[in-house]
């Protein structure tokens, strides 16, 4: 596509349409939304036509994919809710003229799907997080975590343009190379900027992980701190999941392997057992059960991007937390967070099934101008607590008590589309980065 506006001349819209008054849930069954209007477009044009018509389609127009995030993010009572679900083509492979290699891809396309196509073609993007579901254009503009091998860890890093449909229902393109500024700002954006419908990925050769995995108990919160930061130094990239009120830590060490797209036979079948194994434990919010410890496997990581059940309501399945701090702040998260875990504890019985710790590299300022990893160029670390019940009370109270601690005492940057029971002011975004046709009230209270 050469021209950077595109406009369509009809206006008719194609996709399914439902405005029955029926309510949508998100994966964990804890938040729920009940639209005007829903819609399934089945090309731009049909975005352009949603945008376009105030009439049939209520503001505000809120996009999503999968509708896997926890938050109140895809709320949008009254309004228009487009799911990208049927926008999921993988256009193909192409290199621009500074050498790159990217994949072209549609908005709703899953991780899962893209990760299985170019583990086919000998190539992978770096952010391989284990959630298969969530889709392109989701990521693309929100909030990320993943502990990469050789890659910052956060997905829209690796996004170098995008194709979005504007609050006049045009398309436009924004890319690294031409835009600049307008462009890292539209990728801090959660869609008030505009709907993505297609991006640009950079894309490198496919490679091996080799992977150590340990249980380890402390006796204090400074052993378990000096324990996970050395784990994180023996190497290439650390993921840790932290019981915190025994003091214990499940960790997976990642080594770079040699280049390769599949998981060599020496490795099978206990790279298989582990990620099947560690998927259940992910899908049920870690709620108790061993997993194995296999010991120098080595493998594709695009095998244990996961695919996730939809899960009944009384089903344990996953809940979380997001905060991002500085690396620097492990000691006192680690030891404030103890101590705030221990006295509700003491208080209520309950504690968080784990503390899922994750470590991402920051870049320039310029190149994630909002929001989490805006700190310019240094480490991450997100130690976020996980439970298995997200309508349980006692853990609903946990998360707003413990948002206090880990945003205003330890000054941990939340998203809102990770972080549940925000208040205004806990997320600041940027004004001018929202669209009033594509602004809910959930994202007008961050607003700055
Ligand atoms: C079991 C499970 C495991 C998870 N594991 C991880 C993990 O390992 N790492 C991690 O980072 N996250 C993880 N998550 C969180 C998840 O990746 C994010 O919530 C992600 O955004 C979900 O993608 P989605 O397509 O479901 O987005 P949705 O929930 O459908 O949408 C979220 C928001 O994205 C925006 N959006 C969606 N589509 C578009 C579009 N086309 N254009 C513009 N804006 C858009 C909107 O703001 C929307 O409200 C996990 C969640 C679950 C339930």
């Amino acid at each position: 596509m050469n021209t950077r506006t595109q406009e369509v001349m009809h206006e008719f819209y194609h996709g399914l349409l439902i405005n029955d008054g029926r309510r949508f849930r998100n994966w964990g069954s804890s938040r729920s939304t009940q639209p005007a209007v829903y819609v399934e477009p089945v090309s731009y044009a049909d975005v352009q036509a949603v945008v376009r018509d105030t009439g049939q389609f209520p503001t505000p127009v809120r996009p999503v994919g999968s509708m896997l995030s926890v938050t109140e993010t895809i709320l949008n009572d009254g309004g228009t809710l487009l799911c990208t679900r049927k926008l999921d083509a993988i256009i193909g492979l192409e290199t621009d003229e500074q050498g790159r290699q990217l994949v072209r891809v549609q908005a709703g396309c899953r991780l899962k799907k893209l990760n299985l196509w170019l583990q086919q073609q000998g190539w992978e993007i770096p952010f391989q997080a284990e959630i298969g579901e969530a889709t392109v254009g989701s990521v693309a503009v929100g909030d990320t975590k993943e502990s990469s091998l050789d890659g910052p860890g956060y997905f829209s890093s690796h996004v170098t343009a995008v194709l979005y449909i504007d609050e006049n229902g045009s398309l436009r393109i924004l890319s690294d190379r031409q835009d600049g500024d307008a462009f890292y700002e539209f990728k801090c954006s959660f869609g008030l900027s505009g709907i993505v419908v297609e991006c640009v990925i950079e894309v490198r050769r496919a490679s091996l992980c080799r992977a150590n995995v340990t249980l380890q108990a402390f006796d204090s919160p400074q052993a378990l701190t000096d324990g996970v930061l050395k784990l994180r130094e023996e190497c290439d990239a650390l993921l840790a999941v932290v019981v915190l009120h025994q003091l214990a830590c499940f960790a997976e060490q990642r080594y770079r392997a040699d280049a390769g797209n599949v998981t060599p036979g020496s490795s099978q079948p206990a790279c298989e057992q582990y990620r099947i194994a560690k998927r259940l434990a992910i899908q049920h919010g870690f709620d108790g059960g061993s997993l194995p410890q296999p010991q120098g496997i080595v493998f594709s990581r695009h095998d244990f991007v996961n695919e996730y059940w939809r899960p009944a309501e009384t089903e344990h399945r996953l809940d979380f937390q997001y905060y991002e701090h500085d690396i620097g702040m492990l000691e006192q998260v680690i030891a404030e967070s103890y101590r705030f875990t221990k006295a509700f504890e003491q208080k209520t019985g309950f504690t968080p099934t784990g503390w899922a710790t994750y470590f991402v590299h920051r870049p320039e300022r310029k190149l994630k101008p909002y929001g989490i990893y805006s700190g310019g160029a240094g480490i991450s670390c997100s130690f976020d607590p996980i439970y298995c019940n997200p309508n349980e009370p006692l853990w609903q109270q946990f998360a707003r008590e413990y948002n206090r601690l880990a945003i205003d005492t330890l000054g941990g940057n939340p998203s809102p589309i990770q972080t549940q029971w925000l208040q205004p002011g806990d997320v600041r975004i940027p004004r001018k980065l929202a669209r009033s046709r594509f602004t809910t009230p959930y994202y007008q209270q961050f607003l700055v």
